[in-house]
């Protein structure tokens, strides 16, 4: 029998960075990852968003979530050798004299004033894309490489043993009063991390989950260099190399991570659109962002085995959420805090 401090299930960017502070603490853990089968994080643009939606709203908790991303991936780079966080600026669109002014109203609020370029440029996209009716400039904006950063830590924990390559089986769990075993592993907490699949999960299913299909197309757009990243009927978004992340749709109905002739059209015909360069695409891709009803993640133990946790529900802000929600959950595993009330599963009543 192999013993842990925690076994993780799911390494994708949730279960990486609850991994990543845990071991911090000193905590041993053993990660069981199915490849990536049905990994958001492969796909994800990682897109820092201050403020979003049709209304302008700024992203819930972002004065206190981008910092300690930001913080948090600067420490990882340091420790992997390796760029995690590309801070950058968001163009954004804006189609009519209705949505100007709500944005007009909205960029002036204080809370706001240190996401908002005032002196908004297109940059290399000028005469490149169709112009719309205006447009506004976001900073202190950014992309995280989440793709980058998981594979990193798989390279790591698959070298030191840490990390079983396999499909979990609920089936073979015996959950007993001193932790829960697996085949010839045992821990005394298992914290599943398995993103939109925890709906499969009998410990776990009762949660409110609203599970969301994403396409995008990773494009080459040769000798433009776009530098920003643009959202206008699309986001387009520089990952160097001439190789652009363009995206994305949103499917509540069709859940599973496979590409459809449909939308890879969808997403070129729109592309062309407002695009007036050539472009090739390289890759079309499908996932399901781990969405949840009341779009806060969900954290905490199990009501009735408090040997099995979860952490979940990054839905589509895993990039600047994970990182505080991680070491939250970690100071909460560890002993050292309650589970903030706003993001505890006891919220859901379980059937
Ligand atoms: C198209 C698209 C675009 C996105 N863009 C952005 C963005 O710009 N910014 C942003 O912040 N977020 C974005 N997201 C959301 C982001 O991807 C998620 O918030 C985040 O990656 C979720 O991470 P996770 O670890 O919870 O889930 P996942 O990445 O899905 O990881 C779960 C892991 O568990 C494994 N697993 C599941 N069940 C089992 C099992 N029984 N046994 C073993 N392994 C198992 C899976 O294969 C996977 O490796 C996007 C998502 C999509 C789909």
């Amino acid at each position: 029998m192999r013993t842990f401090d925690y076994i993780i299930v799911g390494q994708g960017l949730a279960g990486t960075l609850l991994g990543y502070f845990l071991e911090k603490s000193g905590k041993r853990i053993l990660f069981v990852d199915n490849g990536y089968k049905t990994a958001a994080s492969t796909v994800a643009a990682g897109i820092f968003n201050p403020i979003t939606g049709r209304r302008f709203v700024k992203s819930w908790m972002i004065d206190t979530l981008f910092p300690f991303a930001k913080e948090t991936y600067a420490e990882i780079e340091r420790e992997i050798n390796q760029q995690i966080f590309y801070p950058n600026h968001i163009i954004r669109a804006l189609f009519n004299h209705v949505e100007e002014n709500h944005w007009l109203m909205r960029s002036d609020l204080p809370e706001n004033l240190p996401y908002v370029e005032p002196k908004e440029d297109y940059g290399r996209y000028k005469g490149r894309i169709q112009e719309p009716y205006s447009y506004m400039e976001l900073r202190n904006a950014g992309r995280a490489d989440i793709l980058g950063l998981i594979q990193a830590f798989r390279k790591k924990w698959l070298s030191l043993g840490r990390l079983v390559e396999e499909q979990l089986n609920y089936e073979l769990l015996d959950i007993r009063k001193e932790g829960v075993f697996y085949k010839d592993l045992m821990a005394p907490t298992m914290i599943f991390c398995e993103g939109y699949m925890a709906r499969e999960n009998p410990h776990f299913s009762y949660l409110n989950y609203n599970p969301t299909k994403g396409e995008l197309l990773l494009v080459k757009i040769p000798n433009v260099d776009f530098r920003k990243m643009l959202k206008h009927k699309l986001y387009i978004v520089p990952f160097g190399d001439d190789i652009y992340w363009v995206g994305a749709t949103n499917d509540w109905n069709n859940i599973d991570d496979i590409p459809t002739a449909e939308n890879r059209k969808y997403l070129e015909d729109r592309l062309q659109s407002f695009l007036k360069v050539p472009f090739e695409v390289l890759e079309h891709k499908a996932a399901v962002r781990p969405t949840v009803k009341d779009r806060r993640p969900y954290l905490g133990l199990h009501p009735k085995y408090p040997q099995l946790a979860i952490f979940n529900g990054l839905g589509t802000k895993g990039a600047s959420l994970g990182p505080y929600w991680a070491q939250h959950f970690s100071d909460f595993l560890c002993g050292h805090s309650e589970i903030d009330s706003q993001v505890d599963i006891q919220r859901i009543k379980s059937k």
